[in-house]
């Protein structure tokens, strides 16, 4: 059977390294299956989550929790670079609600100053833990 390697590298290490049958990522541009033999590409991910069907069991799915960044596919292997990315059995769920909070106390405080920049890296920490509660909660 044909099938892909999927690695997710991080500035941590490796975080993921599996044979896969199927992927499902999220582009800037939208939603992407990738099945062997899949056209070479490089895009750029959303902060959202990744599904893996392994090749060692059809029944089994890994969720991971991925940071933005990169992804390429050449030749059946799935390279994502990310600044993080978290596996569902390892999410701290109760840090990422802590995290939750925090971002919408930082935006809700940022909107009264007016401080643009400070909104967007609140939305950005607000994207990574509702991802990272969706991904935990699987
Ligand atoms: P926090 O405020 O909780 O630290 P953060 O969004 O600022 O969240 P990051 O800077 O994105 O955290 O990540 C720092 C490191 O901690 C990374 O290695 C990331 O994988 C890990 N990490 C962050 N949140 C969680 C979580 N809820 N569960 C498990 N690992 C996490």
């Amino acid at each position: 059977m044909e099938q892909m390697t999927v690695q997710i590298v991080t500035p941590d290490g490796m975080k993921y390294d599996h044979h896969a049958a199927f992927v499902l990522v999220k582009t800037v541009e939208g939603e992407m299956g990738i099945y062997p033999g899949h056209e070479e590409l490089i895009a750029v991910l959303e902060i959202d989550e990744m599904k893996v069907r392994r090749v060692d069991d059809e029944n089994h799915v890994d969720w991971i929790a991925v940071n933005g960044g990169i992804i390429e596919i050449n030749k059946n292997m799935i390279t994502v670079i990310s600044d993080s990315a978290e596996r569902e059995r390892d999410i701290d769920i109760s840090r990422a609600e802590r995290a939750k909070l925090r971002a919408e106390r930082e935006l809700e405080e940022a909107h009264k100053a007016h401080n643009a920049d400070l909104e967007k890296r609140a939305t950005v920490a607000l994207q990574r833990a509702i991802n990272r509660i969706r991904v935990g909660k699987h």
